[in-house]
């Protein structure tokens, strides 16, 4: 079973699901999603994904319960597979554009990213990252929230 390097499960899970599984989340994530945080992390320096454990306010920016955050019926956050990074050291843009070679300005597929070929999503236009693994398309899927 494969655990991230450098994020705790609560960073991963909100709370609710934390304290009902706790570490067991491990299982449910698949090892591929869990590799791709750790080469970003790896990449560009430390990431916040939730920050509850130490009392701050991101609880819902991993995997979630349905109602807890009102998302789509069909978010990667719900299915185990999406994140969203605040990376410290560049801005969101910035590590879009590290990534895609620019910020994406419609939405579209691009091809696969060189080195992170796992992931398979990313919206734009947003002060965070968010990022899904494991989709079944070839390139990564590009689109705004908005
Ligand atoms: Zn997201």
């Amino acid at each position: 079973m494969y655990k991230c390097k450098y994020f705790t499960i609560e960073e991963l899970v909100s709370p609710n699901v934390y304290d009902a599984k706790g570490d067991r989340c491990w299982r449910w994530f698949n090892p591929i999603a869990l590799k791709g945080l750790d080469k970003l992390r790896e990449k560009f320096g430390p990431i916040t994904i939730n920050n509850y454990s130490t009392g701050q306010q991101r609880k819902f920016s991993g995997f979630h319960l349905q109602g807890e955050f009102n998302r789509s019926e069909f978010s990667g956050h719900r299915q185990w597979g999406a994140f969203d990074l605040k990376p410290h050291r560049l801005t969101a843009e910035e590590m879009r554009i590290e990534l895609l070679g620019h910020e994406p300005t419609e939405n579209g597929i691009l091809p696969s990213i060189e080195g992170f070929e796992e992931i398979t999503e990313l919206e734009y236009g947003i002060s965070w990252v968010h990022v899904r693994f494991c989709s079944n398309i070839d390139g990564v899927l590009v689109y705004s929230p908005n």
